[in-house]
């Protein structure tokens, strides 16, 4: 693929992130240009422009309107989330916002960030790395409408080590103003800002940003952290020394006291065996540690273990309902339902009917399972509804067994 023609695909990807927030929330915002240090077709080191959609600029615009404000930053607790949020992150970890006494009087008011990165393949299986954030008070089940694109990085053109760095310079930059409240005079590389909404004005009507938590997929997670410790290793925890091979910390062995339990790594330690480059340049983001990495719960859960036990229940439930050559029917008949959950709790899918081969089912030799192309986000809306359905068949049989209660 020409070097045009992938410059052309990201500024088309920029241009959609840019047409989909106008779309969405009728939000215009002009790109805002960073330097990033790349390698061309030839490999060689260029310094190119990219455009990103500057955070505080995103919250600024989303604040204005109440009812998206709401929506999109403050989550289903309203104007207690950001309180409720932090006094439980306060209960299982230290956090900057928790412990800094100068942060004490606005913590009612700190929306939680999280960033997330995520390897994307185009059409033209050119792969990607972007990046967004959200507010860790909304579910992430829409990311249609609740993630905010910041930047999208050709993944070839990538200079790990380099690249990835000034990215996350220009993240950390963003995240410290939104954390001043202000817009700033200068962008972090020292240049004058002359945007629309100027220097000195409030960005969110008292409302203020901090660093949560990063995620990503487990191979964005060692990429961007640099990981020794990780999955394809042998020993294949950042958190802990539980190890695949040796039997001492042996990492399979779950009982609740084993070795490995009680061998967590303190971020001290941490600090102290990562040094200079060998330090996942997120640690320069005031509140990241290691623990607010957060587990890849779509990839552990929703495009794994779920499917299973998805699959299953619906086959269950399904033959419950008929007789087998009805499988098909009652399938069916199960999806419209789930379909209309979909739309009753305005959750937006593209869940293709449920079917005996859909389950990957031709008779009883086989395990019923979700197809593996269905999505996480589907994945994680099946799973919810079937929680819902299964909910109230317990609590109909119930009813059906104490006529009088
Ligand atoms: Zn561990």
């Amino acid at each position: 693929m020409s070097v045009q023609r992938q410059q052309n695909l990201l500024n088309g990807n920029q241009g959609n992130a840019q047409r989909r927030l106008k779309f969405l929330y009728g939000i215009e915002l002009e790109p805002f240009a960073i330097k990033l240090d790349v390698k061309d077709a030839g490999g060689e080191v260029v310094r190119k422009d990219f455009h990103i959609l500057l955070m505080w600029e995103v919250l600024h615009e989303v604040q204005k309107i109440q009812k998206q404000f709401e929506l999109s930053m403050l989550g289903p607790c309203g104007v207690d989330g950001p309180l409720h949020f932090w006094d439980n992150v306060a209960t299982s970890r230290t956090h900057f916002v928790n412990e800094d006494p100068e942060w004490a009087p606005y913590r009612a008011s700190t929306v939680p960030v999280d960033i997330h990165v995520d390897g994307i393949e185009t059409y033209s299986n050119v792969p990607f790395l972007s990046y967004s954030w959200s507010s860790s008070l909304v579910s992430n089940i829409c990311s249609f409408d609740l993630q905010f694109p910041i930047l999208i990085v050709d993944e070839d053109e990538l200079i790990w080590g380099v690249t990835d760095v000034q990215i996350v310079e220009a993240i950390n930059f963003m995240v410290l103003v939104l954390g001043s409240g202000v817009v700033p005079e200068f962008d972090h590389l020292g240049r004058k800002l002359t945007r629309k909404l100027p220097s000195g004005a409030h960005i969110a009507a008292g409302y203020f940003g901090a660093f949560h938590a990063w995620t990503g997929d487990l191979k964005e997670k060692v990429q961007e952290h640099k990981f020794e410790r990780n999955y394809l290793a042998n020993f294949c925890c950042e958190w802990c020394i539980a190890h695949k091979v040796f039997a001492m910390y042996n990492a399979f062995n779950f009982d609740e006291h084993a070795d490995w339990t009680h061998t967590e790594t303190t971020m001290m330690q941490y600090y102290m065996t990562h040094v200079g480059a060998e330090r996942s340049p997120w640690a320069m983001v005031r509140g990241w540690s290691i623990w607010f990495n957060l587990l890849d719960l779509l990839h552990l859960l929703y495009l794994g273990i779920v499917k299973d036990f998805v699959g299953t229940v619906l086959f269950v439930i399904a033959s419950f309902m008929g007789p087998k050559v009805f499988l098909n029917d009652n399938l069916k008949e199960l999806w419209t339902e789930c379909c209309a959950w979909c739309k009753y709790h305005k959750y937006q899918h593209s869940i293709k009917v449920f079917s005996t081969n859909g389950l990957r089912w031709q008779d009883d030799n086989d395990y019923p399972e979700m197809d593996k192309r269905l999505k996480g986000a589907n994945c994680k809306l099946v799973f919810l509804w079937l929680s819902d359905k299964l909910k109230n068949m317990a609590d109909a049989n119930e009813q059906l067994r104490c006529p009088l209660t």
